[in-house]
């Protein structure tokens, strides 16, 4: 009888394929090859889309959820950071994202397993955080 994986087991897999994409992609694209590296995030996406994995948060701003291009600051990307908050626009389509600066982040995340209630989050960061 055929030994089928476990579904966490398969996740796993997944997400292990997505992260080689991404290195694949961003090895590509320091050499120019949108091509190839717009095709490595594709198929990244392809694969989380097929086994429910989101890459990780890290993964996720290397790509424009708009066009799926491979965001490499100053050649796709434009990368301003002002008032705690980082702006990625992308050169290709012109989508905006922003997110919080990562000290900040860490800085929140702290406060939360220290148990503190109070913290009350605004629509906008709520909607980066689901990104
Ligand atoms: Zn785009």
């Amino acid at each position: 009888m055929a030994v089928r994986r476990k579904k966490s087991q398969e996740k796993r897999i997944a997400q292990e394929r997505i992260e080689t994409l991404f290195e694949m992609a961003e090895k590509e694209a320091m050499k120019k090859n949108w091509t190839r590296a717009n095709r490595y995030v594709d198929l990244a996406r392809t694969i989380g889309m097929r086994y429910n994995v989101t890459p990780g948060s890290d993964l996720r701003r290397r790509f424009c959820r708009g066009c799926g291009t491979f965001l490499l600051p100053s050649a796709t990307a434009r990368i301003r950071v002002g008032g705690g908050k980082v702006v990625c626009t992308c050169l290709k389509c012109g989508r905006v994202t922003r997110y919080p600066h990562v000290r900040e982040r860490r800085e929140r995340r702290r406060g939360r397993e220290r148990g503190s209630t109070g913290v009350r989050k605004t629509p906008e960061e709520a909607g980066v955080e689901d990104l």
